[in-house]
């Protein structure tokens, strides 16, 4: 018998089980796939220092009107979608307001400074530095009035929290990155944020560690988890304990133990492209909310927030202008897939990971919620939940909080 069985070999998965192991627990890894293809696979490949506030709805009533109209590209709604899940919007709106989002921002920023760290003593003990890129981020503009604002807004974040940035214009901006044509007004460069060139083999080399250490991985289905007297059941193993960190996948399971977890699921997209585009480092186009990052597979772009209830079959409208102005800055070639990959961002209303015990099923565990950030935050996070499995104060007690978020009939 496991003492922990943790499901999900997503980035979230794969760190709770490597900071449980190095507190000396045995623990097996269940997912229905190999580790690191889902979310954890698809996205931005940023590990982000400078994320130090959760994201927020936009508090200018101008930009949510025209993000409503899909005249922004960071958000392609679906009017049923958000009707359907009103509640947890109207919570989100909450979270988002001023002293609240401030609120949320002190305990986030902490979890956020200390990824870097985290990754980079992964990072070394599994060979995979090869995999990340500590050399920055760019947040580019080519409305001029945009950049001025994004500057004062980093000198806000540099004075709260101490998060380092210099702004290039375009003149500079060019000199760093020779391939970009002219068009952007400049960019505000975040030196301590790393990027990664294929995150998905990022996890497979965390997951690799787990298992010389000592760990089991194994195939199995999630939903097939139940509890007899004291004893957890899942694909064929029994625990004492179990972790549900099934990323988007969490909510679905937890239903099943009369839980209601309301999530907001902000699906993104990416594709590829052939080609030698030349760009140095990850680079946001904030007018048009795609993230261009150079990858081993290509030049990777990747969307922001699609709210609707499935994912569309052809390249959606925010990839197709994503890419359109990419190729206006710089030259690449055709995707390399057929159909653009697309995955979802598990983000709770209240902004915070839910990092605690179900309150009514001793035993079951729950690491989840990580939103836009779960690749940067999966192994800081996953320090949290061990110390709070080991009955040891930490700065767990904020996600308690969390637990009010679980709702149901017991
Ligand atoms: C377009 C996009 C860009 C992003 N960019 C960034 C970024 O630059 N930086 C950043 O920090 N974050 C980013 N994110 C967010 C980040 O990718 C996620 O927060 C993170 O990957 C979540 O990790 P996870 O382990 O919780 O989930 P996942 O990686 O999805 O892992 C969940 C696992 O559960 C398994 N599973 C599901 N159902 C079952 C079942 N029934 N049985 C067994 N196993 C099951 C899946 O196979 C999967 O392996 C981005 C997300 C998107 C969509």
């Amino acid at each position: 018998m496991a003492e922990i069985v943790i499901l999900g070999a997503g980035m979230v998965g794969i760190t709770t089980a490597l900071a449980l192991q190095e507190r000396g627990h045995v623990c097996i890894v269940v997912d229905k796939t190999a580790p690191g293809q889902e979310t954890s696979y698809g996205n931005a490949g940023l590990i982000q220092s400078e994320a130090v506030e959760p994201y927020a709805l936009p508090g200018n009533p101008v930009n949510l009107i025209r993000m409503a109209f899909g005249l922004h590209n960071a958000v392609s709604l679906e009017a049923g979608y958000v009707l359907r899940n009103l509640r947890a919007f109207v919570s989100y709106w909450v979270s988002s307001q001023k002293a609240r989002h401030a609120d949320l921002s002190r305990s986030w920023a902490p979890l956020v400074q200390a990824a870097t760290t985290h990754h980079g003593l992964l990072a070394e003990a599994a060979n995979a530095n090869h995999l990340i890129k500590r050399d920055g981020f760019w947040e580019a503009y080519r409305d001029p009035r945009r950049l001025l604002r994004a500057v004062q807004d980093a000198e806000r974040r540099k004075a709260a929290y101490g998060a380092g940035f210099r702004s290039y214009d375009s003149k500079a901006l060019l000199a760093q990155e020779p391939a970009l044509k002219s068009g952007l007004a400049g960019a505000i460069h975040w030196p301590d944020t790393w990027s990664c060139v294929d995150p998905g083999a990022l996890v497979t080399a965390y997951a690799s560690l787990f298992v010389q250490r000592g760990g089991t991985i194994i195939r199995g289905d999630a939903t097939s988890l139940e509890r007899t007297r004291s004893v957890w059941r899942v694909a064929g193993v029994e625990s004492e304990r179990v972790v549900i960190a099934l990323g988007p996948w969490t909510p679905q399971l937890l239903a099943k133990f009369g839980y209601m977890v309301p999530m907001i699921s902000k699906r993104g997209y990416h594709f590829h492209f052939r080609g030698e585009h030349g760009l140095q480092r990850p680079m946001l186009l904030s007018d048009d909310s795609v993230v261009l990052s150079p990858m081993s597979k290509g030049l990777r772009i990747a969307t922001a927030a699609e709210l609707s209830q499935r994912p569309s079959l052809n390249p959606p409208r925010q990839l197709v202008r994503g890419e359109r102005a990419a190729r206006a800055l710089l030259d690449f070639d055709e995707p390399v897939e057929e159909r653009p990959w697309n995955g979802t961002r598990p983000c709770l209303p209240g902004m915070l990971p839910m990092i605690c015990e179900a309150p009514h099923h001793p035993g079951l565990w729950v690491h989840f919620g990580h939103g836009h950030q779960g690749f940067t935050l999966g192994p800081v996070t996953a320090q949290l939940l061990a110390r709070a499995m080991d009955g040891e104060p930490s700065a767990i007690n904020e996600f308690n909080g969390s637990k009010s978020t679980f709702q149901g009939n017991h």
